[in-house]
């Protein structure tokens, strides 16, 4: 007997496997959640606010270092 793709009227239906939901841990996912938005927020800081009154570290070196990503984003620079 040769069988065919389309199910015979007869037949019952296959069962579809149904897949199981995927579980995101949060206990695990919060420690580099918080890594992440410390590690932006400092980039931030280097780009768009180092400089000035503001500026952590003496010279020019890290404003002429982000100068270009400053423009990047849109920060306000000269
Ligand atoms: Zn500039």
């Amino acid at each position: 007997m040769a069988q065919s793709a389309v199910p015979s009227a007869g037949a019952p239906p296959q069962a579809q496997p149904t897949p199981a939901p995927l579980r995101v841990p949060i206990r695990e996912v919060l420690p580099w959640a918080v890594f992440a938005v410390v590690l932006a927020a400092v980039l931030i800081y280097f780009v768009g606010a180092e400089q000035g009154a503001t500026s952590l570290f003496g010279g020019t070196w890290v404003h002429e270092f982000t100068h270009d990503g400053r423009h990047l984003l849109g920060f306000p620079c000269h």
